[in-house]
């Protein structure tokens, strides 16, 4: 009995990962899944680099959502019609078969990389799926196409796909995450399909950026060994790069042009000297060997200049050795960075943050505030507890206020000993007064045993909050001063309160 009617397309990244999910949880035998094309203009326009782009980014997304299925960035979006009414004319002979097929040429082309409009791609999945390999289409699998094709297109869908219709009447539009899917098919409804920050592709896969300004069939052979390993990503303007470059640095650039050389020269002088990233490596990927501009890189900051006529697996092993220096790079300036105990940011981080917040903060005319905080009693605790569950004791207490501080701009570090700072940049004292009263709440509700507190049972904390505004004539260390005060404020006050 169906009870689910999905609309999908082969060439969607999106629905291949719903029909993967479905699969593995054993639900696709309730589905029927109809095909329809959602981007039927595909074979005029798949080989232009805005739509080699949007794939890309598709595939990162999908990633992002599903990190447990396999999916690797096809050389282009196929034309998914002629496989479609495949798939619709085996189900007339075998509807499990037919199923099996589906399931091939979407893997066919999300997981191998092949073009699905290609014959003997769908005569190989055909064969596999235990189908005779002669397919003859007639009017009638275009006609069920084409009803399909209408019955998305005029279902208030707003021409999203996949979508997901039970038979008692709810949708889900786009793909959900594991999660809801499976509530979904429990009978409730989707209520939120934002992507989990849990689930986020870069802890998995390091992202790879190619900027290439002429067509990319000349440098596939190099992204084809790539693609399977790393997130790819391609802007399709130099736009579009300097923007990516700046709000999510990806680990590797590479660079390929034909015609901008000094626009690509100057582009790499202007990001490795970028002092306030973290470094990234930038190779250039040319036809041939070229002595003239492969120093004219290296004296921009280029980390690498692979050329086209040595072996892929070459270049290949010339990336990796970039991707893993950069890996390194990036482990040493984390613990560089980060406090080895709490790990949370230390002191120097810390010092480094004020100073260039401040600065942001005068040039922007924006408010930064500081939230000092200070365990109570905590000589006694450790005198009384000893000095490992006092050890203990901090890095809770320091992993419980990162878990209170949501902001991406915020940051929390160990100032020394037991105290540490919060840096707030433009946040108003209001908002900061509230923020510090979750922290002290949510660590008073830890209820750690502390017998020899002299004002509680439990540890708690004391905070003390200085703001900034641009018509304030304070530097970093008056505002850290007064923070300082304000905390004394509170110790002095009866501790376990904010100032
Ligand atoms: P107050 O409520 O006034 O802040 O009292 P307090 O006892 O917390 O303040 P005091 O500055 O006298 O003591 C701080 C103690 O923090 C001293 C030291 O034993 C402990 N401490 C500092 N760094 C560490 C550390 O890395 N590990 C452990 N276990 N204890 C530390
Ligand atoms: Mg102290
Ligand atoms: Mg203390």
């Amino acid at each position: 009995m169906l009870q689910y009617t999905v609309y999908a397309d082969l060439n969607c990244p999106f629905c291949y990962a719903l029909h993967e999910q479905l699969s593995q949880f054993g639900l696709l035998q309730q589905v029927d899944w109809r095909l329809v094309e959602h981007a039927p203009e595909i074979a005029i326009y798949n080989k232009t680099s805005e739509s080699q782009a949007e794939l890309a980014s598709e595939v990162f997304v999908v990633r992002s959502r599903v990190p447990n299925i396999d999916v690797a960035l096809p050389k282009q979006r196929s034309d998914s019609r002629f496989a479609s009414l495949c798939v619709i004319q085996a189900a007339e002979q075998d509807l499990e078969k037919s199923i099996e097929l589906r399931r091939l040429l979407y893997r066919a082309l999300w997981v191998d990389g092949l073009d699905i409009a290609d014959v003997s791609v769908i005569y190989d999945c055909l064969i596999e799926a235990g189908l005779p390999a002669e397919v003859t289409i007639e009017e009638a699998q275009e006609d069920i196409l084409t009803s399909w094709q209408e019955s998305w297109e005029h279902g208030n869908f707003n021409l999203r796909i996949p979508v997901i219709c039970s038979a008692d009447g709810r949708t889900s539009l786009g793909l959900p995450s594991p999660t809801d899917l499976k509530a979904f098919f429990k009978g409730e409804e989707i209520s939120s399909q934002e992507i989990s920050r849990e689930s986020c592709p870069r802890a998995l896969r390091q992202t790879i950026a190619i900027y290439c300004d002429h067509s990319i069939e000349t440098i596939w052979p190099v992204i084809a060994t790539l693609r399977n390993e790393y997130n790819i990503l391609l802007p399709s303007s130099l736009g579009e790069l300097k923007t990516l470059l700046h709000e999510d640095p990806p680990a590797l650039l590479l660079l390929s042009t034909e015609q901008q050389w000094n626009e690509m020269f100057s582009l790499c002088r202007e990001t490795v000297s970028n002092k306030e990233e973290l470094p990234l490596p930038i190779a250039f990927i040319n036809q041939e060997v070229d002595d003239r501009l492969e120093l004219e890189a290296y004296n921009a900051g280029a980390a690498d200049f692979l050329t086209l006529n040595r072996a892929p697996a070459v270049l290949q092993s010339r990336i990796q050795i970039l991707m893993q220096m950069k890996h390194s790079q990036d482990q040493l300036a984390r613990s560089a960075r980060i406090d080895g105990l709490t790990q949370v940011n230390n002191r120097r981080e810390f010092e480094r943050s004020i100073e260039t917040e401040w600065r942001r903060a005068q040039r922007s005319k924006r408010s930064l505030v500081l939230i000092m905080l200070d365990i109570d009693h905590f000589k006694a605790f450790n005198d009384h507890y000893g000095h490992l569950a006092g050890d203990g004791c901090l890095r809770t207490v320091a992993q419980t206020i990162k878990g209170t501080v949501q902001r991406a701009e915020d940051s929390v570090c160990r100032y020394g000993g037991e105290e540490f700072a919060i840096l707030l940049p433009e946040s108003d004292l209001k908002g900061a007064e509230q923020l510090a009263e979750k922290v002290r709440a949510n660590i008073e509700n830890l209820q750690i045993k502390h017998e020899k507190s002299a004002t509680a049972p439990i540890v708690t904390v004391s905070l003390g909050i200085a703001s900034y505004s641009p018509s304030d004539e304070l530097d970093p260390n008056e505002l850290i001063e007064q923070a300082d005060q304000a905390l004394y404020k509170a110790k002095h006050q009866g501790r376990n309160q904010v100032c």
